[in-house]
């Protein structure tokens, strides 16, 4: 069953009548596989999912795309109609606000910030967008009050951010990080790759191509990362890489010196479509 809620009242009011522990799918809708994986496996874990459909102003720069970001509710809902049928004893809230003061209330002065984790990599090149992103999810958990909320690992730091963020307030909700879905070109999906015309989809490859051969050079073994580093330099040549890097899998410290857990995150920019992937690897 697909309940469609508007409003924040309706929503609290529906929420209140739960009797069992509750999942939670945070979008900003034009929904793909990607989003959908997070949505079944919610659905595979709890009796009602509440799924929110809102392009939040506030994780966009002035010159970014908030105002032509993809609204397609229509579409969306015929998505999750999909995977309603395939749990039929399962319940999805779907909460997609028209209005902004469904999500922040009018006299809304509040701001999030989860310091260190935020001023690096997508932090830099994006100033404000993980305050706007924990300050939404933020606004979000305190309505729906999930168990466990999903995120994917496609935007790797906005995961250990919302992480973080629920350690510091002390939030009791599972952040559970799940897989990259991709095409089978290995484009990881994104709402944002219908930006890119058919030259700059082939030319879009470059990213998960690279992280892939950077992960075939590591092999998990730390002797191999002056191999690796001297290929992403050699990669970088190319201006269009936003930045390419190997941090620290928890911390996005630069120096991985004693770092069992690593992350390779990568920005390839083609036009003013960034496209964001990464992946976690061990190294012994
Ligand atoms: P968005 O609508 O882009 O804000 O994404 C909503 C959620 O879906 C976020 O937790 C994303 O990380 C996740 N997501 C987006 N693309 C993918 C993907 N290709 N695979 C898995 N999760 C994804």
């Amino acid at each position: 069953m697909v309940k469609l809620i508007k409003s924040k009242k309706e929503l609290i009011e529906y929420r209140s009548q739960e009797q069992t522990p509750i999942g939670f799918v945070p979008t900003m809708g034009n929904l793909h596989q990607g989003h959908i994986s997070l949505l079944e496996r919610s659905l595979s874990e709890f009796e009602s999912t509440y799924f929110s459909i809102f392009v939040n102003p506030k994780q966009f720069g002035p010159q970014e795309d908030f105002a032509r970001y993809p609204r397609t509710l229509e579409n969306d809902l015929h998505l999750i109609q999909a995977s309603a049928q395939k749990f039929p004893s399962k319940k999805i809230i779907v909460f997609a606000p028209d209005k902004i003061e469904d999500v922040f209330p009018p006299s809304d002065d509040l701001k999030v910030s989860v310091l260190g984790l935020t001023n690096v990599l997508e932090g830099e090149v994006r100033p404000g967008h993980f305050e706007g992103v924990a300050t939404v999810v933020y606004r979000l958990f305190e309505v729906m009050r999930p168990k466990r909320a999903y995120f994917g690992l496609k935007d790797y730091q906005q995961f250990l951010v919302i992480k973080q963020m629920v350690k510091d307030l002390e939030l009791n909700i599972d952040i559970l990080g799940m897989p990259i879905v991709r095409e089978s070109t290995g484009l990881a999906l994104s709402s944002r790759n219908q930006y890119l015309g058919p030259e700059e989809k082939e030319k879009s490859l470059v990213l998960s191509r690279s992280l892939r051969r950077i992960g075939d050079i590591l092999n998990k073994k730390r002797a191999h990362l002056p191999d690796a580093l001297s290929f992403i330099k050699k990669l970088k040549e190319d201006k269009n890489w936003n930045y390419l890097e190997i941090r620290d899998a928890e911390t996005l410290s630069e120096d991985i010196t004693h770092s069992s857990q690593v992350t390779v995150l990568g920005v390839y920019q083609l036009g003013t479509t960034r496209l964001l992937d990464n992946f976690q690897t061990e190294l012994e």
